[in-house]
């Protein structure tokens, strides 16, 4: 069975917060992607980078949306640079896309971790 996927899930914080119903702290928006501070960092640089449209995760990504997973992994970087990363190859930055369940994922909306800054934030 295809999983329905919807523009947007009304019951989806991901999607409220893309949508403005519920306040974050903005790092970018363009008409198909939205980034935004985490509210619980783990690092000095750690925000979020969605698209606007509701993708539950990685897992339904479709050969259709490869574009749109591809201008998310280019603007990762500038914005990581502009949010205080120090620049490759001595700074640089970690990607993390938690997937399904026993991937950690705990909010079911596509979105990439960007985080950075001087260690010793860094784990594993
Ligand atoms: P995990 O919580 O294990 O990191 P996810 O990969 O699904 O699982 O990440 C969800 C992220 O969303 C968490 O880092 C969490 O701090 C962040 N988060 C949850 N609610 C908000 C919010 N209202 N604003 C910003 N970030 C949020």
């Amino acid at each position: 069975m295809t999983e329905k996927i919807v523009d947007s899930d009304r019951n989806c914080l991901f999607c409220k917060i893309a949508s403005g119903q519920i306040p974050s702290k903005l790092v970018y928006q363009d008409d198909e992607l939205y980034a935004f501070h985490d509210i619980h960092p783990w690092a000095p640089v750690h925000f979020l980078l969605i698209p606007k449209l509701h993708i539950p995760s990685m897992a339904q990504l479709t050969d259709a949306q490869a574009g749109l997973m591809g201008r998310m992994l280019v603007l990762a970087p500038k914005l990581a640079l502009e949010q205080g990363c120090n620049p490759y190859p001595s700074g640089g930055f970690r990607l993390v896309c938690n997937t399904g369940l026993e991937g950690g994922q705990e909010v079911q909306h596509l979105h990439i971790h960007v985080m950075g800054g001087p260690r010793p934030w860094l784990r594993g």
